[in-house]
């Protein structure tokens, strides 16, 4: 499901309450959620919803591009608050030595057990433990890996989430990295870190503390 610029320039126009608040509170979003709801469908109100309440779920990025071309024409600012929300990154506990195939060869799926609505940035974090099965070793054989541990190690995007699925031969998607049965994570736009920022990492997605970003912030600025 995407929006074109059009949809949301009707999308928008119905919802004067909206185009009135340039930052609005989360009272006045549901409010206005409400409305939109009544006036414009229920997925157009789900759309607008996605990005005022920074989850940026699937299909976001076409229909955040589209936001951005018309908040240009709108001179609004309304989706200010949702862009600074993407800027805002998960981060995602791997073990090595699958860190490091993401951020320094060509690992671009993760495997878990479950799936992920999360689209935008993600801070790969190495975990201090050592995956020791024989994938693991099979991936790795050969390839001269950093393997620190305990340390946020890449910056990335989700960028799509599916479950692992087999063609009619049989054959499993996403081969080698990716595992039959899991929900395959889709990942983009990898970024080693010159230096690895120590962080003890969580369980599932975890949110970065305010100090380890402006860590990871500094050594992407070459500090
Ligand atoms: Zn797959």
């Amino acid at each position: 499901m995407t929006y074109s610029a059009h949809d949301l320039a009707v999308i928008l126009a119905a919802s004067p309450l909206m185009l009135s608040i340039s930052k609005p509170r989360p009272e006045q979003l549901r409010a206005a959620i409400a409305q939109q709801a009544r006036n414009g469908g229920l997925d157009a109100a789900l759309a607008i919803c996605s990005y005022d309440m920074g989850r940026y779920p699937d299909a976001g990025r076409r229909r955040l591009a589209a936001a951005r071309r018309l908040v240009a024409q709108l001179g609004t600012q309304y989706f200010q608050s949702a862009e600074e929300e993407l800027d805002d990154p998960r981060a995602l506990t791997v073990y090595q030595p699958f860190a490091d195939l993401i951020a320094w060869a060509d690992k671009r799926i993760e495997n878990r057990t479950r799936r992920t609505h999360w689209r935008g940035s993600l801070l790969i974090h190495a975990g201090r433990q050592l995956d020791q099965s024989p994938i693991a070793r099979e991936l790795s054989a050969g390839r001269a890996l950093p393997g620190v541990q305990g340390a946020i190690i890449a910056t990335a995007r989700v960028v799509g989430c599916h479950r692992a699925q087999q063609d009619t031969t049989g054959r499993w998607c996403c081969q080698p990295h990716g595992f039959p049965l899991f929900w395959h994570w889709e990942l983009a736009d990898i970024c080693p870190l010159a230096r690895p920022v120590p962080a003890i990492g969580e369980r599932n997605l975890w949110k970065p503390k305010p100090q380890q970003l402006a860590a990871v912030r500094a050594v992407q600025a070459g500090a």
